[in-house]
């Protein structure tokens, strides 16, 4: 008997705590217009992060849990893996959640239905990416692309270069002497490298802006 009265009282407090976090702070649920749902969004997601299965997710909260930055972000990632399986795309391309992912894989290795939401988290700043032209965030991650694009691999100075150039080119002022320390110790090369395999990748980016044009 026991038992069972405290498995009901955590089952309150699971439902209660789940009301309150999609309440937010009004205190009142959203109410979501049918219309605005893509029941394909969450295959796109699962294409662009490797075929996780975001539909096993139960909902459990080990992610949320283990993730340091949960207190940052706008939705906890169980959350958001919630709103990918209710077809919420604009709403989950709009958060701010996986900008702050540090990919550091900690919510993957505990999740118990073996998704690998980093993974997860890597898809929605690439579809994101194309929404969210005018963010700082979404400038890095141009310019990160278009210098693997050229050269297979990163190259820290065409990076820098690329980004200051769409941002704020005064930057470049201020990082001068970071970079002539970071250069005078080995750390910084003023040349890029390219990999051999040069063609398979930009291949790989074709593939992904069709797939892109498709959202
Ligand atoms: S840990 Fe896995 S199963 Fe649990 S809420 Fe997160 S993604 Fe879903
Ligand atoms: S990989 Fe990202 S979402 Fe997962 S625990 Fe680390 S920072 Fe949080």
């Amino acid at each position: 008997m026991a038992v069972e009265r405290r498995e009901q009282q955590e089952g309150d407090l699971l439902l209660q705590t789940a009301v309150e976090d999609y309440a937010g702070s009004s205190g009142q649920l959203p109410v979501i217009d049918e219309e605005s749902l893509d029941p394909e969004f969450i295959k796109l997601v699962e294409v662009f992060s490797g075929h996780q299965h975001v539909n096993a997710c139960i909902q459990c909260g080990t992610c949320s849990g283990s993730c340091a930055f949960s207190y940052k972000m706008q939705q906890t990632p169980r959350k958001l893996m919630a709103m990918i399986r209710a077809g919420m795309r604009d709403d989950v391309l709009a958060s701010d959640t996986f900008w702050y992912c540090t990919s550091c894989y900690y919510c993957s290795a505990r999740c118990p239905r073996g998704i690998n939401l980093t993974e997860v988290m890597y898809a929605l700043r690439h579809l994101a990416a194309g929404r969210r032209k005018n963010t700082e965030a979404a400038a890095y991650y141009d310019c990160f692309n278009s210098v693997l694009r050229s050269y297979g691999r990163l190259y820290e100075s065409g990076l820098l270069v690329r980004l200051a150039m769409k941002t704020d080119p005064m930057s470049l002022v201020a990082y001068g002497p970071l970079g002539v320390k970071m250069f005078l110790k080995g750390k910084l090369n003023l040349l890029p490298e390219r990999v051999r395999a040069l063609d398979e990748i930009r291949q790989l980016y074709a593939i992904a802006a069709e797939m892109e044009e498709g959202i």
